[in-house]
Parts: structure tokens; C-alpha cells; sequence
């Protein structure tokens, strides 16, 4: 192989390679391209959330079932994104799912975005807020009437506003 041909040869390589590089990045594109009107680096979410918000809202973690107070708050009101405040479901909306996680059959409107996620060797819908696209739980297709969706959520990924009576 001579010079000219071993070069020619590297960079049909380089070529070969920068596709494939594209197609992958492309595979994540659309959540990544998702603009938020809220956004923040890490380290200022990291200031203004509690560790286990950082890991739900930031990192896509999932706390552990049954684990959230929000499970039995049963007041009259919204539940808002503990990232950026804004309101995501309303109390009308929630139900027993008894799975361990607050449920709701229906979020606010413009209030949530969502993405497939198929990460656990499943497919499934994971849920987020519009906003500030802080990960908030996923959606599910055995919920109860009017919708039949379960939107399964993180209770560290939200704060509750009691409606004053
Ligand atoms: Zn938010």
C-alpha cells in the first residue's frame, strides 16, 4: 500500500465513522434539541434542589415506592414541578394507583412534554415538565376513566399548593 492509498483509505474510515457518530447522535437528538424556557447548568440546579429532586428531575432517577408524603395528600389543589414551580397537576386528577408513586389520570394543559424512554430494556413514556423539562415520572395506559392514563410521578419532583378554602 503506498501513501496516497493508505490515505485515501483513513479517511474513507474517518467518513465511515463520522456516519455512523451521526446516526447515533441523531438517535438522541430530539430530546436534546427540546428547548426549555427554563434552563439551568447542574450546578444551579444542584443549589437550589435537595439531592433526591437533583437525581429525579435532572438525572431521570425514580424514588422508591411508597416513599413520598404527597401519597397521601388529599387537600384541594395543585402539585406544581419542584424544579421550576410550575403548576403540573391538579388535585382533580389524582388516584390511588396503590403502586407507591403519586398518580394522576391527566396533567395540567401545557404543563407537561413527554419522550420515549427506552431505557430498563422497556419502552415506555416518560413525562416532564414543559418548562423546565425536569423529569417527573411516566405515563402509563392502564389508568382509570375519563383518559385511562396512569401518569406515574415522582412526589421529590413536586411541591403541593393547597387551594385556600
Ligand atoms: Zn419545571
Amino acid at each position: 500500500m503506498d501513501r496516497r492509498s493508505f490515505l485515501l483509505g483513513s479517511a474513507a474510515i474517518a467518513v465511515l465513522a463520522g456516519l455512523v457518530l451521526s446516526r447515533r447522535l441523531n438517535i438522541s437528538a430530539p430530546a436534546l434539541a427540546e428547548d426549555f424556557e427554563v434552563t439551568k447548568t447542574d450546578a444551579q440546579w444542584r443549589a437550589i434542589l435537595s439531592p433526591a429532586a437533583f437525581a429525579v428531575l435532572r438525572q431521570e432517577d425514580t424514588e422508591p415506592p411508597g416513599s413520598s408524603p404527597l401519597l397521601n395528600e388529599h387537600r384541594t389543589g395543585n402539585f406544581h414541578c419542584a424544579g421550576c414551580d410550575l403548576a403540573v397537576y391538579a388535585s382533580a386528577t389524582k388516584f390511588d394507583s396503590h403502586t407507591g408513586w403519586p398518580s394522576f389520570w391527566e396533567a395540567l394543559p401545557n404543563a407537561v412534554g413527554t419522550k420515549v424512554d427506552s431505557s430498563l430494556l422497556m419502552t415506555r413514556t416518560e413525562v416532564h415538565c414543559r418548562r423546565c423539562g425536569g423529569h417527573l415520572g411516566h405515563v402509563f395506559d392502564d389508568g382509570p376513566p375519563p383518559t385511562g392514563k396512569r401518569h406515574c410521578i415522582n412526589g421529590v419532583a413536586l411541591t403541593f399548593r393547597p387551594v385556600a378554602a
